[in-house]
């Protein structure tokens, strides 16, 4: 079995999904998700992975055309292959962070263990894992439109889960790339780059758009999902910071379940 789980989700776009929850559970997230989305003249890559295994000759098995490498945000689970392209656009905020070796040493620990060895792709070695630095050769601010040829995807700000947080959204199909900002899963807020009530005033814009999103392509778990999800992460949220909803203490923060998702507060 290969590492990326490769699937046509639209037309023209395709999901590469890890399973980090496979091989280490305690980040209480199971997919890891990047989108190749192919337009006329060139085509974006949305985030890059975990770096197990290269994604570019996976990307080059789908398309010819020039690849752009859009980052959502800066965190090593989704930039793990910017290093292998030479295109890469990120909010300025976060910048310096590509260019910084996180410390991944608990992981590589975890990875080398009983548990996560029969799950790992062939030739990977935990011992050398990292994820090399890159550096972003267009800085975003919000507000650009990324023009593939034939079709276009606008870049919107969405600080919270990270400071330079970026969605990208294609007006024409109403998709909306989210990064972490929404998925059905573990949403992580609990951080110190994270600031929740930021990100709770970024979902209510997100909701306002005219037209609406109609699908959300999320940086982890099961993709695409409806975007009535926005409408109940935010009203969670919501619940969440004003006191409303009960948590229960886990390793990595408080954590708040809802019927479709769960929030981690510091
Ligand atoms: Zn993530």
């Amino acid at each position: 079995m290969s590492w990326f789980q490769i699937s046509r989700v639209a037309e023209g776009v395709y999901r590469f999904a890890e399973p980090l929850g496979m091989v280490d559970p305690s980040w209480q997230v199971y997919w890891v998700n990047s989108y190749l989305v192919v337009g006329c003249e060139r085509a974006a890559l949305i985030d890059t992975g975990l770096g197990f295994v290269p994604i570019r000759p996976l990307v080059e098995d789908l398309t010819h055309l020039p690849v752009l490498v859009l980052n959502t945000h800066n965190h090593w689970d989704h930039r793990g292959g910017d290093a292998e392209f030479e295109q890469v656009a990120i909010h300025g905020l976060e910048a310096a962070g590509l260019r910084e070796r996180p410390d991944l040493a608990g992981f590589r620990k975890v990875l080398a263990g009983p548990g996560a060895r029969p799950f790992l792709p062939k030739g990977f070695d935990p011992a050398t894992y990292e994820v090399k630095p890159s550096r972003g050769t267009w800085l975003l601010g919000g507000g650009e439109t990324i023009d593939l040829g034939g079709r276009r995807l606008r870049c919107l700000p969405v600080p919270g889960h990270s400071p330079g947080g970026l969605c990208f959204f294609e007006e024409e199909t109403g998709l909306l790339f989210t990064g972490d900002s929404a998925y059905a899963g573990t949403l992580w807020l609990q951080t110190d780059d994270a600031d929740p009530a930021r990100l709770a005033v970024g979902l209510r814009r997100l909701l306002a758009m005219d037209p609406p999103p109609r699908l959300l392509l999320t940086g982890h778990e099961e993709a695409p999902v409806g975007a009535s999800l926005l409408t109940d992460i935010e009203a969670g949220l919501n619940a969440a910071l004003s006191g409303r909803a009960q948590s229960r203490p886990t390793k990595l923060g408080r954590r708040f379940d809802f019927k479709r998702f769960s929030i981690l507060l510091a």
